[in-house]
C-alpha cells in the first residue's frame, strides 16, 4: 500500500500505544477533540497496510451519517480504501437486503419513511388521544422501547423499574405500540429500529448466515461508542460472536442519546468485559485554542453525576487564538442577522465556507438563519439534508442515470454521471442564487459522489452506483453539499469546524423547555453544549435572543449554561463588547492569565480570586497589588472597577 500519510506518524504516545495495539479489544476513553476518531483511523490504515487484516474484513459504524462521511474521508486520506464506515442503520439495511432473500424469502418490504402515520392510526385504533404533540411523544416511547430493547408485554414492569414518566398510562402506551408493530407487519414495512432487530435476529437464529457474515468481516470499530443502544450493542455482539476484535472509542461526557435509550455503561465496562483489553486515555486536546478547551472544560466540570473515570480536563495544545465571544440580541432574527454578518466577513477573511458552521437545537431554528444567510449572499448546505434524495432534480437525475446505466460503455463513471447531469442542467458556472442555485448543488453533489465513490471503490460502473444511490436514498443519506454548515447539536457530535456559530443560547431552548425540572434531562442538555462548544478549533461565537420575533415581547433569558462563562456581572463584557472603561490607550496590549491566557479584569480577578476563565489561582501579593492600585485610580480619576490590566498598567503597579 503506498499510504499518503504514515498511519503511525503524528501520534502522542497514548495514541500510538492504541493505534500499535495488536488486534483483539481496545477502548479509548477520552474527551473531545483528544484525537480519538483520528486514532481509530489510524489504527485501522495501520492493520491493513501491515498486512494484518484486509480492508473488506473490517466494519467500522458510527452513529450519525455525518460522522460516518466523516470517517470515510480520514480512511480515504490514509489510503485505506474499501473499508466500510457506516453508521449502524446502513450497516444493517446492506447486511439485510442482502441476507433477507435467503431467510425470509421473496417477501417485499420497504422502509418506513415517518412513523407517525402509523403511530396515528396505532393510537385511534387504541383510542387514545391524537393531537400532534402526543402522537410525537408516543412515537418517541416506541422508539425509545424498542431501543432498549423492551417488547409492549415488557413496557409496564420496565418503566416502572426505572422510574420512567410515560406520555401516556402505561397501558395506553402497550396498546399503541402493540397495535403499530401489528400495522407494520400487515404493511410489511419496516421502521429504523426493526432493520437492526432484524439484523441480530437473523444472525442469532441463523447459524449459517452468522458464519458467513463473520467470515466476511473479521475486525470491528465502534467510534461514538458513548452513545450506544441496547439493540445497537445486541447487533455488535452478534456480529462479534465469540470473538474479541473490537477497538471502542467514546467520552461519557458527549452522551446526547440517552432520551433515546443509549448510554455510556458499555463504554465504562468495556475493559471489565474484555479484561485483556488495551485501555488509553487521552487528555489532550489537539483541535481547539486554549481559550476554547478552558470554556469547555468549565462548562463540563459543573455536570453532576459524573462517572469516575470521567472527569478528565483538557489541556489544549494548540497556539492562543481569539476569545470566545458572546453575543445578545434583541430578538432571532437580529441575531441570525448579526451571525450571517460576521461570517460573511470570516468568508471575506478567507475562511472557506465549509470550515464554518452554524449549530442550534432544534431543526426549527434553521429557518431563520437561512433566511438571513440568503440575505447576505452566503452558501450554505442545504438543509434537510434527509429529503434530498426526494428532490425533483435528484429524482430525475437517478432514473435517468438508471436509463442510462443499462448495463456498456467504457467512459470513467465520474464523466459518464457528469454528461447526464449536463443535459439537466448542470453547467459550469452556477446559476445565481434562488431555487435555480439550489438546484445546480444538489446535481453537483451527485457528480462529487461519482467521484468520491470511484476513489474509496476503484471500478465501480453506472448500474453499481445507481444502486449506492438506492441505498442511499433508503438509509436517508444525502452526499455532501459545499457551503456553510446548519445542523443541529445532535447532528453535529464528532465534527469540526474552524469557526462555529453556537446560536439560541437561551433558557427554553438549550436547555429546551421540556427538560426543565428533569435534573437528568438538564444534564443530557448541558452534554449537548458541551459537544457545541468544542467543535470550533478557532472561533467560537455563542448567541441568543430575548424575543423570537421582531418587536416581540422580551421575555427570555439566556441560558443557565452561560452562568460563569459569561462575565454574568458586566452586560457590556457579555455581549461580547471590550470589559474596559480604561484609557483608550490601555485597551490595546491585555495582560493575560499565564496558564489560559485570558484577559484579566480587575474587579473580577478581586472578586474571584482566580482567573475567570480557566480557573487558576492567583497569586496573594498581585491580589494585594491589584487592589490598592484599583482603589487609588478609582479615587485619581474616578474611573469605576471595571478596568482592562494591560501589560502597561501591571508593569507600573
Ligand atoms: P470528538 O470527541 O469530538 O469526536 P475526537 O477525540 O474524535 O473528538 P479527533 O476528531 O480525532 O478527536 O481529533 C481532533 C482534531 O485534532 C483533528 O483535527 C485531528 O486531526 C487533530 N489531532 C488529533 N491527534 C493529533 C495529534 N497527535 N497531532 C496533531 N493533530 C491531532
Ligand atoms: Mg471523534
Amino acid at each position: 500500500m503506498g499510504g499518503q500519510q504514515d498511519p503511525a506518524a503524528e501520534l502522542d504516545p497514548e495514541q500510538r500505544a492504541a493505534v500499535l495495539a495488536p488486534r483483539g479489544p481496545v477502548c479509548v476513553l477520552a474527551g473531545a477533540g483528544t484525537g480519538k476518531t483520528r486514532t481509530i483511523t489510524r489504527r485501522i490504515a495501520y492493520l491493513v497496510a501491515q498486512g494484518h487484516v484486509a480492508p473488506g474484513q473490517v466494519l467500522a459504524v458510527t452513529f450519525t451519517k455525518r460522522a460516518a462521511a466523516e470517517m470515510r474521508n480520514r480512511l480515504l486520506a490514509l489510503d485505506a480504501v474499501g473499508v466500510q464506515a457506516l453508521t449502524f442503520h446502513a450497516a444493517a439495511l446492506r447486511q439485510l437486503r442482502y441476507f433477507w432473500p435467503r431467510v425470509i424469502g421473496d417477501d417485499q418490504w420497504r422502509l418506513l419513511d415517518s412513523k407517525l402515520p402509523v403511530v396515528a392510526q396505532a393510537a385511534r385504533r387504541a383510542g387514545t388521544g391524537t393531537d400532534r404533540e402526543t402522537l410525537r411523544d408516543l412515537a418517541s416511547e416506541i422508539e425509545w422501547s424498542k431501543a432498549s430493547l423492551i417488547s409492549p408485554e415488557e413496557y409496564p414492569a420496565a418503566v416502572a423499574r426505572v422510574h420512567r414518566a410515560t406520555p401516556a398510562p402505561a397501558e395506553q402506551v402497550v396498546a399503541v405500540y402493540a397495535n403499530y408493530e401489528r400495522l407494520k407487519n400487515e404493511a410489511s414495512v419496516l421502521d429504523f429500529d426493526d432493520l437492526l432487530l432484524h439484523t441480530a435476529a437473523v444472525m442469532e437464529e441463523h447459524g449459517d448466515v452468522a458464519e458467513e457474515f463473520r467470515d466476511r468481516y473479521r475486525s470491528f470499530v465502534v467510534d461514538e461508542y458513548q452513545d450506544v443502544t441496547p439493540l445497537q450493542q445486541r447487533v455488535l455482539n452478534a456480529w462479534l460472536g465469540e470473538r474479541d476484535d473490537l477497538t471502542v472509542v467514546g467520552d461519557a461526557n458527549q452522551t446526547i442519546y440517552s432520551f433515546a435509550g443509549a448510554s455510556a455503561r458499555p463504554l465504562l465496562d468495556f475493559p471489565r468485559r474484555f479484561p485483556g483489553a488495551v485501555v488509553v486515555r487521552l487528555e489532550r486536546d489537539y483541535r481547539s485554542t486554549p481559550e476554547i478547551v478552558s470554556l469547555a472544560n468549565r462548562v463540563i466540570e459543573v455536570a453532576r453525576d459524573r462517572p469516575a473515570g470521567t472527569r478528565l480536563r483538557l489541556i489544549g495544545q494548540r497556539p492562543p487564538g481569539p476569545a470566545p465571544v458572546f453575543l445578545e440580541h434583541d430578538d432571532e432574527p437580529a441575531e441570525a442577522a448579526e451571525v450571517a454578518r460576521r461570517i460573511r466577513d470570516l468568508l471575506a477573511a478567507g475562511t472557506p465556507a465549509s470550515e464554518i458552521a452554524i449549530l442550534f437545537r432544534v431543526n426549527a431554528q434553521s429557518e431563520t438563519y437561512e433566511q438571513a444567510l440568503g440575505d447576505q449572499g452566503v452558501p450554505y448546505q442545504v438543509r434537510g439534508g434527509e429529503r434530498f434524495f426526494a428532490r425533483t432534480e435528484v429524482r430525475q437525475a437517478v432514473a435517468a442515470l438508471r436509463t442510462e446505466g443499462a448495463l456498456r460503455e467504457e467512459r470513467p463513471l465520474p464523466d459518464r454521471v457528469r454528461a447526464v447531469l449536463a443535459r439537466l442542467g448542470l453547467v459550469a458556472q452556477p446559476p445565481e442564487g434562488g431555487a435555480a442555485r439550489e438546484r445546480w448543488e444538489s446535481l453537483r453533489a451527485l457528480a462529487e459522489l461519482a467521484e468520491e465513490t470511484v476513489r474509496l471503490a476503484p471500478g465501480t460502473d453506472l448500474a453499481r452506483f445507481v444502486v449506492e444511490l438506492d441505498l442511499r436514498a433508503e438509509a436517508r443519506h444525502p452526499p455532501t453539499m459545499e457551503g456553510v454548515t446548519l445542523a443541529s447539536l445532535h447532528a453535529a457530535k464528532g465534527l469540526e469546524w474552524d469557526a462555529v456559530f453556537l446560536v439560541g443560547v437561551a433558557e427554553g431552548t438549550l436547555p429546551i423547555q421540556h427538560a426543565d425540572g428533569d435534573d437528568a434531562a438538564i444534564e443530557e442538555e448541558r452534554r449537548l453544549f458541551y459537544v457545541g462548544v468544542t467543535r470550533a478549533r478557532q472561533h467560537l461565537t455563542l448567541s441568543w435572543a430575548l424575543a423570537r420575533m421582531a418587536g416581540g415581547r422580551r421575555y427570555r433569558r439566556r441560558s443557565r449554561f452561560l452562568s460563569g462563562l459569561a462575565h454574568q456581572d458586566h452586560p457590556a463584557a457579555a455581549l461580547g463588547r471590550t470589559t474596559g472603561r480604561s484609557a483608550p490607550d490601555f485597551r490595546s496590549e491585555v495582560a493575560r492569565c499565564r496558564v489560559c491566557s485570558a484577559a484579566l479584569t480587575a474587579i473580577m480577578a478581586i472578586k474571584l480570586g482566580r482567573c475567570e476563565r480557566c480557573p487558576a489561582d492567583l497569586d496573594e501579593d498581585l491580589l494585594r497589588r491589584l487592589r490598592t492600585w484599583r482603589s487609588e485610580r478609582a479615587r485619581k480619576l474616578g474611573v469605576p472597577g471595571f478596568v482592562v490590566l494591560t501589560d502597561a498598567t501591571l508593569t507600573a503597579i
